[in-house]
This record gives C-alpha cells, structure tokens and sequence, in this order.
C-alpha cells in the first residue's frame, strides 16, 4: 500500500488537489515562493543554522485551475468496471473480478470500437454466449448505454495516486475525493481484484509515472 505520511499533497489556487510531492520538492516550492503552506505538520527539520516547519499541504502561487471539462478518467478495464459497478450488464451478476471481463457491443470482428461507448463489463458466462453477435441478434437490453463516465476531477486524482480512506493521511481529508477509489479499494479489499494487478491491461496504477 503506497505510503503518503511523508509526502506533500499540492493544491492549486482554487484549493483543488495537483498532485502528489516528496518532501523535498515540498520544501523547494515553499522556500522558492511557488507555493504557499496550507497545513504543517508539527515535525520541524533542523540544519545546521535553520529550522524547517515539514508541510502536510501547500498551494501553488501561480497554477490556476486546469480545464475541468477536458479532464475524465482514462479508459482502463479498471474504469471500465468501476463505471459499471463491477456488474455484468448483461445478467447483472457480480463478484470476483477474475470471473469479468470486457465485451464489446459490436464485435471487433465486425468494426466494433474499443471504446466507452463500444465496451461494457461482461461476466465470462455471458461474454462466451453472446461470441460475435450483437445485442439486438440476442434481444438483449442493457439497463443503460455505455458513455464515457464522469468522475469529478478531485476523485480521479484519488484514483490515479491509489489514495483511499485507509491510507489518506488524516490532514488531507477533505481536500479529495475519495468516492470512486473507495469503491475500488472495497473490491480489492475483497480480494476481487486479484486481475487487476500487474495483468497489464492498461491500469491507471501501472502506468503512472513515478511519484514525487
Ligand atoms: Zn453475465
């Protein structure tokens, strides 16, 4: 489990998470005046002729919010689970993860799209009995279309840095939304995600880059 307790959560100057820093590179933005301290902690670090406060969160002078529009979740089978519930959505069966998988509406084999609007979760049962056909050949009705989900952008930062109720340190709550990756980490908690580790199927963890 990714440990935060000695890391610097960054805000920009609407207050709304950034990302994610090393100590280190919390000290530089404050002591250069890029950022401004939000919460200290009570920890002070001591060179030789000073004495330094270690923050818990800073905010950045001049970062001015990022387009919220443009920001959604990266399509993942992750994502693609989470905005379905971890629910088949052709029998709504749901439980351990290594029994889902992808289906596509329209077969690939026909021109179908790897796509939000293409791809919904399937349990193996139903994704082996619907093969290469197509919804209206099976009669089939979903209880709704696919689209692209919309995780607001403070719960996809959770999302992207693995941040959850359990290892959120205490000074950052509120400042994040923990909704979405909540609902991941009570699948893996579960232990249904034991695919989700490492299958290198385009996983939001497994591709970030290095933290801090
Ligand atoms: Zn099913």
């Amino acid at each position: 489990m990714a440990n935060f307790e000695r890391r610097v959560l960054v805000l920009d100057s609407r207050y709304e998470p950034v990302k994610i820093v090393g100590l280190q590179t919390g000290f530089v933005l404050l002591y250069t005046d890029r950022a401004s301290p939000v919460i200290d902690s009570p920890r002070i670090i001591r060179s030789i002729s000073n004495a330094y406060t270690v923050p818990w969160i800073v905010r950045l002078q001049n970062c001015s919010p990022r387009n919220r529009k443009a920001a959604g979740p990266r399509f993942s089978r992750q994502n693609v689970y989470l905005r379905d519930g971890f629910r088949c959505q052709y029998c709504n069966w749901t439980g351990s993860l290594l029994n889902l998988t992808m289906d596509h509406l329209i077969p690939l084999a026909r021109g179908g799209k790897t796509s939000w609007e293409n791809i919904v979760t399937a349990c193996k049962a139903c994704n082996l009995r619907k093969g290469a056909r197509t919804i209206e050949e099976l009669g089939l009705r979903l209880p709704r279309m696919p689209v692209r989900p919309h995780f607001n952008s403070t719960a996809l930062f959770a999302l992207r840095y693995g941040l959850n109720s359990h290892n959120i340190p205490e000074a950052w709550n509120g400042y994040v939304d923990l909704s979405v990756s909540n609902r991941l980490n009570e699948h893996r908690i579960l232990g249904r995600s034991d695919d989700l580790a490492g299958s290198g199927n385009s996983l939001i963890l497994g591709q970030l880059p290095a933290v801090g």
